[in-house]
């Protein structure tokens, strides 16, 4: 087989998978076959980059930077939605449409509304050009980049489509995917996202593409829009979507009569709570696309198509106790604790407070009636108080000053909602709190030791930090509740095995801070060993790419403890990694350092991709547009016009790809 035909096969193939998974949610193929045929086409890709395609599942990655996100004219107008709330809102529009319509049978077409960010995606030749947020209606954001990185957004579509259309769906995170970002925030030590909508519409204006590709993103379509179409109902545009590859939600229904319309309004008023996403109401729409037309706009929604929005679910409960709790970083966290209820199908006992301004701004207090809504959180919040059933006794709510753990006085930093407990070292939740980080999956994955155990073995004197785990001998842990020979044994060869964790790992067990596994890894390529990164000044750190005051704050802060210190040492000498390996520093060096380059084009001896890395990995800094701070341009094939004027108009020199290797050889 030739190359070219080599390389379309597995797109192809690729393609197919990626669909299967992310749109059909069935896939056919396991992950580790499918990161070996990536694999393969990114090798051969790099080899034979004059077949270069901007549709290759390859390219979803991200890893482009937007700094500034271009605007665009919508080519047709994204519309808002009229809004209804009960059914004789929705029998009232029924009506106004009839009666524009004449006496004609109408049909429509009920979706569920996807609580999101709306996006329109371009399609010319069935590739994916341009990915536009809604912005005013009128003009939005060029989000290609990211939207790129979306999964279930295909690149190249199947079948038999027009030649070019737009295509609007909407931008949502799953409650899943959202809690475990949440999960792993919460591990980094940073705070929570508020609610998935918000989270998915913050992360199409992410600068790093890289960012955006790591979330959980999926793209839910609904309408497509564009000259001769041929399509004559909505019903087949959700159809015909599908078929080409989009992800489009088969809980769609084509309903002949209002009353089909409120059973389905109904059914999913109940049912919504199973689904694995968030909806806040069903979109109804005339199916016939020429009734559509002959019923028109207004100024700012379809005639033709009615949001109807259910009612956030509420319920009223008793607030027994407020509780406070200790995170590992020291937040505190206070915590309603209620008489249990039911709410959206789940018994209720805890709500979150959030933060002592929270409670403030309310007025909660203990014995209150509260309400409570579940939104997009795991934890359902109070949204307010029921003030005429206050109790004459009610008291003020007094926030805590003093740690419940630890007893020390807490601390709140000048513009922060949390409170904290600042006695890092001696305050128990802490403790066990950085150890439990520390041995974590995503961290030194420690085989045999779990969350209990280790307050176990804190409670019981073993340990009282990290580098304690190193010392425990099996027949300390042996006579300790539960534990058995086998067990105790299978704890010590775990902690043994973790000395061969990499060094962004152990990195990012250390806890510091804001320093999540992105930013650990990103500072361990920059620094290549702790002895580095411990003596980096502020000003250095911030000169990383991607790392901002306050995770340099942050890192700085963590080495200028005395007792972070003394643990790292003990770390050291038992054997930790604490510099990257010989096949990590293989042709690394610091010949680019202090250097941007912009790379354009296609190479002839190495890849795109590589070549990056290659800049990188030698110290420099790739930058995704040209401006005054560029060093280089290296430019290959086909390089855009606009880049080559912009570099001569700036002065930058451009080099080919020839020059670059003999500059670095
Ligand atoms: P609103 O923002 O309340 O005016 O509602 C209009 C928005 O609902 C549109 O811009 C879409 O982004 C969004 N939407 C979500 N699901 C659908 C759907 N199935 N059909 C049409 N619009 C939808
Ligand atoms: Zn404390």
């Amino acid at each position: 087989m030739s190359i070219a035909s080599k390389i379309t096969a597995l797109r192809e193939e690729l393609r197919e998978h990626n669909h299967n998974y992310y749109v059909l949610d069935n896939p056919t193929i396991s992950d580790y076959d499918f990161d070996i045929k990536l694999k393969e086409l990114q090798k051969l890709e790099e080899e034979h980059p004059e077949f270069h395609d901007p549709s290759s599942p390859t390219l979803r990655v991200g890893g482009a930077v937007t700094k500034n996100f271009e605007t665009i004219q919508h080519e047709h107008r994204m519309y808002s939605l009229d809004n209804s709330y009960s059914k004789e809102d929705l029998e009232d529009w029924e009506k106004r449409i009839q009666r524009i319509l004449g006496d004609v049978a109408v049909e429509f077409t009920c979706e569920l509304k996807y609580d999101g960010a709306s996006i329109s995606l371009t399609y010319e030749e069935g590739k994916l050009v341009r990915a536009v947020t809604r912005g005013d209606g009128f003009q939005g954001d060029n989000v290609t980049t990211n939207i790129k990185t979306i999964k279930s957004v295909p690149l190249q579509l199947k079948g038999s489509y027009p030649p070019k259309f737009d295509i609007r769906g909407e931008i949502i995170l799953t409650l899943e995917g959202f809690a475990q970002m949440n999960k792993e925030r919460l591990e980094a030590g940073e705070e929570a996202y508020m609610n998935p909508r918000n989270t998915a519409s913050g992360s199409l204006k992410l600068q790093d593409s890289a960012l955006v590709a790591q979330r959980p993103l999926e793209c839910l379509l609904y309408s497509i829009v564009g000259n001769n179409l041929e399509i004559n109902s909505q019903f087949e545009v959700l159809e015909m979507a599908r078929s080409w590859g989009f992800k489009v939600p088969t809980v769609a229904k084509l309903c002949k009569t209002t009353d089909e319309v409120m059973q389905f309004v109904e059914y999913w008023d109940q049912k919504r709570h199973d689904l694995p996403y968030e909806t806040d109401g069903v979109v109804i729409k005339v199916n016939n696309l020429r009734h559509q037309e002959e019923l028109g706009y207004t100024a700012k929604a379809p005639r033709w198509a009615m949001a109807y929005k259910f009612k956030a679910e509420q319920v009223s409960t008793i607030l027994n106790e407020i509780t406070y709790q200790v995170g590992r970083t020291g937040a505190i966290t206070p915590v309603a604790n209620l008489e249990p209820v039911l709410l959206a199908g789940t018994t209720v006992k805890r709500a979150s407070l959030h933060n002592a301004d929270q409670i403030e701004k309310l007025d909660i207090r203990e014995g209150d009636t509260v309400f409570v809504e579940k939104g997009g959180e795991i934890i359902p919040k109070i949204i307010a108080v029921d003030f005429a059933k206050r109790p004459a006794t009610s008291v003020l709510t007094q926030y805590i000053q003093h740690c419940p753990e630890c007893q020390t006085p807490l601390v709140r930093k000048e513009g922060e909602a949390q409170h904290f407990c600042p006695n890092d070292t001696g305050c128990p939740p802490q403790i066990t709190g950085r150890i439990q980080h520390f041995i974590s999956r995503k961290a030194m994955d420690i085989e045999g030791l779990g969350g209990e155990t280790v307050e176990l073995l804190f409670k019981e004197g073993l340990i009282s930090n990290y580098a304690d785990l190193y010392t425990l001998t099996k027949e300390e842990i042996v006579p300790l509740e539960r534990m058995a020979e086998k067990s105790a044994e299978n704890l010590v060869n775990g902690v043994l095995a973790s000395k061969n964790i990499p060094f962004e790992r152990v990195l990012f067990a250390l806890g510091i801070r804001y320093v999540g596994e992105t930013v650990a890894k990103k500072l361990a390529k920059a620094y290549k060993n702790i002895d580095a990164l411990m003596t980096a000044t502020e000003e250095e750190l911030i000169a990383v790419d991607e790392i901002g005051t306050r995770i340099a704050e942050s890192v700085v802060a963590f080495f200028a403890n005395q007792k972070n210190l003394e643990i790292v040492e003990r770390l050291k000498s038992y054997g930790l990694q604490f510099s990257l390996s010989e096949a990590q520093l293989e042709n690394q060096s610091e010949k680019l350092k202090g250097q941007t380059f912009v790379v354009s084009g296609v190479f002839e001896t190495v890849g795109r991709t590589e070549l990056k890395k290659l800049i990188e990995d030698n110290g420099g800094k790739v930058a995704s547009s040209i401006s005054s701070k560029t060093s280089f341009l290296v430019a290959g094939a086909n390089m855009g016009p606009s880049k080559k004027t912009k570099a001569e108009n700036l002065g930058v020199p451009i080099i080919s790809e020839h020059d670059f290797l003999s500059k670095l050889n």
